[in-house]
């Protein structure tokens, strides 16, 4: 199970959030037939997401679109506040690589845009902001949209490592905020150990890569584990949800569904469950 440990430095001045999202992000490349860049750039986002997620309390849905104007267009992701997350890409056939290396690109197939975040307090009035893409890989535009939007001081790292396959090995990150109270000198030596931090697809690799990032992030400072919730990538669609937004056609284009198409079919753009509505299904909808 995919887990997200909060924990504040001791002195109560730095908050880190620590992820393995490695089966969240599994199930999206399941669900979704994700090549290698569309793979990394949807697990990214997700994690962006979750972390997201974390930060938010009640029962807020969270939504963040990444909408670059490039190969992948735009990637989509819902969270709500029990760590559950759902998301997609709209080029999920994006499998661009290094020649020498191997790695994956994502970055430059994003192109200009923006990252945006929706929060649905469920009060009906949801919060947007954004903030330009900066180098579209994701992380670094999820961190200055933190920085910007939110005001809050931070440095993220996410990732996806795949396999030979292309199949995914490893995805998490972590989020570390500057919070009010915080002295200089300790400023200093944050920065300074962030800025001498393995690279995050070194510390993904590790055996333990929970307990590799909380040593990169703390060093030798003495810190606090707050919680520990679970992750996961689910879907909160239903036959009774289509149902509902069947019924909003109106009677006209469900008659033509049912005598032209003689059935309608319904596929979850978030985790690609078929719905299948028959003559009679959609002939009970239209006496509804
Ligand atoms: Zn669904």
């Amino acid at each position: 199970m995919d887990k997200l440990i909060k924990t504040i430095s001791e002195s109560g001045s730095f908050r880190a959030y620590v992820l393995d999202s490695t089966e969240t992000v599994r199930t999206a490349q399941e669900k979704h037939n994700t090549l290698s860049s569309s793979t990394v750039a949807l697990g990214r986002t997700l994690i962006a997401n979750q972390i997201l997620a974390a930060n938010q309390k009640g029962e807020s849905k969270i939504t963040v679109k990444v909408i670059g104007n490039s190969s992948f267009g735009h990637i989509i992701s819902v969270a709500d506040t029990k760590g559950h997350v759902k998301g997609y890409i709209q080029n999920p056939g994006v499998d661009i690589k290094k020649t020498a290396t191997g790695e994956v690109l994502v970055g430059p197939f994003m192109g200009q845009g923006q990252f945006v975040s929706i929060i649905d307090y469920g009060t009906g009035n949801p919060y947007t902001s954004s903030t330009p893409l900066i180098s579209g890989e994701i992380g670094e535009d999820f961190a200055y949209y933190l920085t910007e939007s939110e005001q809050t001081p931070s440095a993220v790292g996410l990732n996806v490592l795949l396999d030979e396959e292309d199949k995914v090995k490893v995805a998490g990150g972590f989020m570390l905020q500057v919070l009010p109270g915080a002295s200089e000198e300790e400023i200093a030596r944050y920065e300074k150990r962030i800025q001498e931090m393995p690279a995050i697809s070194t510390l993904l690799e590790s055996d333990d890569h929970i307990e590799a990032l909380l040593n990169a992030i703390y060093g030798d400072e003495p810190f606090k584990r707050l919680s520990e919730e679970e992750l996961s990538f689910e879907c909160d669609c239903s036959r009774e949800r289509f149902e509902n937004a069947l019924l909003t056609l109106g009677k006209d284009e469900l008659q033509a569904m049912k005598d032209e198409d003689h059935g309608a079919e319904i596929v979850c753009q978030f985790c690609q469950t078929k719905y299948e509505f028959s003559e009679a299904d959609l002939e009970e909808l239209i006496n509804d």
